[in-house]
């Protein structure tokens, strides 16, 4: 048997981590069992659906680099499906019209409430043999007696009482079918062997064993994953920083350490914390997950970031960085290649937010110095110095680290200063601050002739306003 799984988001908001990371766990699966992996839009509460929510889902597969093998799929564009089997459920007396007003159901409820029982539709019209001419819904007749065993792989055996499911409605007033129904029927025709969901969905599932029953279909295995919770064990919310996957990229994550991180979070292979897709898919099977919720830890996230950040191609990084100096409107067509960015800056910065905010200087002229930097710095007895440098560096034929490392020793030398002494103030003139990669380095990527600019005019703050040249 092929291993079929599926993801099936309801595009009503944006795309939460937890939901990403059941995502994950479910094309893993696939991967890993040489199975198939389905996209299914849940698009059915037309109220609530939203296209930009779409978009979000498609593109953050897309960033993710998580491929699926068939779909999307949406809910919406089989209708005509969902009501063809209602009317079947009906045909075969496996549902009924339910005739019962609002104000009746309320009053039961109000009933029932008092008593303190658990609120539940009473069944009157299950039984009910003529039809009526006046507004109904469809509900599925439940089993009243025993129970279902939900063999859940993550949650072991879970049984529900038949007594305890109402008879759910699976088409509304206006024909439109319910999405408890729709996805059995989608599990059903996609073939999906696995169910692999958030486990807010665990007491959805026993409906739903009883609708495939009632179809007659063998209902697939499930997997309910854990929640993510927040750092304080709490409900991950906004308060805790980034939830949505969005958010995550602008908040300048690879998708590398985003789904390391989330695999990790709730899966063990032993002590292992570092794992290359290929390495996921080899490894990965459904036994190793937890059922405890998993708390977010940004430190790691943080961490696994920076160790991506070095660790892959400068290109692969470097095609990310692009994205967020996009974003920070940096004009790149005149500075150095984003590779060699990455290499200088992989060192320094633990989110690529952070190294295009770093790597500004390398394609326009700052504003404004530091002014704590400035002060310290550029003074005027450092305007000599400065003048030295930039002599040399003119006449250098060769713009590259070596020859320029030499210019600054040797100046260093022939002045009789530590080598600190010349690199910081050539580190603000040409940043505008005091941290940078290797000075070598970043003068050879911010080029010669801005690089020669910009000392001038250090030395022109240096307060002796010498011109270039006298
Ligand atoms: N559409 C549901 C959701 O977004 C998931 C349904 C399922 O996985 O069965 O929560």
């Amino acid at each position: 048997m092929q291993v079929r799984t599926r993801f099936a988001p309801s595009p009503t908001g944006y795309m939460h981590i937890g939901n990403v990371r059941t995502a994950i766990f479910a094309w893993l699966y696939a991967k890993a069992t040489k199975g198939k992996f389905i996209l299914r839009i849940e698009d059915t509460d037309l109220e609530r659906s939203r296209e930009e929510c779409i978009q979000v889902i498609l593109d953050g597969f897309e960033w993710l680099g998580i491929e699926y093998d068939e779909g999307p799929y949406y809910q919406t564009e089989r209708m005509a499906r969902y009501k063809a089997l209602i009317q079947q459920m009906l045909d075969e007396d496996k549902a009924y019209r339910c005739y019962c007003s609002k104000e009746r159901l309320d009053k039961l409820r109000q009933c029932q409430l008092e008593q303190k029982a658990k609120p539940q539709y009473d069944r009157k019209c299950r039984d009910l043999k003529e039809r009526l001419d006046c507004p109904f819904v469809v509900r599925f007749c439940n089993p009243k007696e025993g129970s279902v065993i939900v063999h859940d792989l993550i949650h072991g055996e879970v049984e529900f009482q038949n007594s305890e499911l109402d008879d759910l409605i699976i088409a509304r007033g206006d024909g439109s079918p319910t999405y408890n129904f729709c996805v059995v029927v989608d599990d059903m025709d996609m073939g999906v062997t696995h169910v692999i969901r958030g486990d807010d969905h665990l007491n959805n599932t026993p409906r739903q064993i009883n609708i495939f029953e009632a179809l007659g279909a063998k209902p697939p295995a499930f997997a309910h994953v854990p929640m993510i919770l927040g750092s304080d064990g709490k409900r991950l919310s906004k308060r805790h920083g980034a939830v949505g996957l969005r958010e995550f990229r602008d908040e300048g994550y690879l998708p590398q350490a985003l789904i390391n991180y989330l695999v990790r979070l709730g899966w063990s292979h032993g002590d292992q914390e570092i794992f290359s897709r290929e390495e996921m898919i080899e490894l990965f099977n459904l036994d190793h997950l937890n059922k405890a919720p998993a708390a977010i830890n940004s430190e790691k996230l943080l961490w696994l970031n920076q160790h991506y950040i070095k660790e892959l191609k400068p290109e692969i990084v470097g095609k990310e960085l692009k994205w967020q100096m996009d974003k920070l409107g940096i004009d790149m067509t005149k500075g150095p290649d984003l590779r060699e960015v990455v290499m200088a800056q992989a060192e320094r910065c633990k989110t690529l937010k952070e190294m295009a905010e770093k790597s500004r200087y390398f394609y326009e002229d700052f504003e404004q110095y530091n002014e704590k930097a400035a002060r310290k710095n550029l003074k005027p007895e450092t305007a000599n110095v400065l003048e030295q440098i930039m002599q040399k560096l003119e006449a250098l034929k060769k713009w590259q680290p070596e020859p320029i490392h030499k210019v600054i020793i040797d100046t260093a030398e022939t002045l009789g200063l530590k080598l600190g002494k010349v690199a910081q103030p050539i580190r603000v003139a040409i940043t505008g601050g005091t941290i940078s990669p290797p000075i070598d380095i970043t003068l050879t990527l911010i080029g010669k002739e801005r690089v020669l600019a910009r000392l001038q005019k250090a030395i022109e703050r240096c307060g002796r306003g010498v011109a270039r040249g006298v």
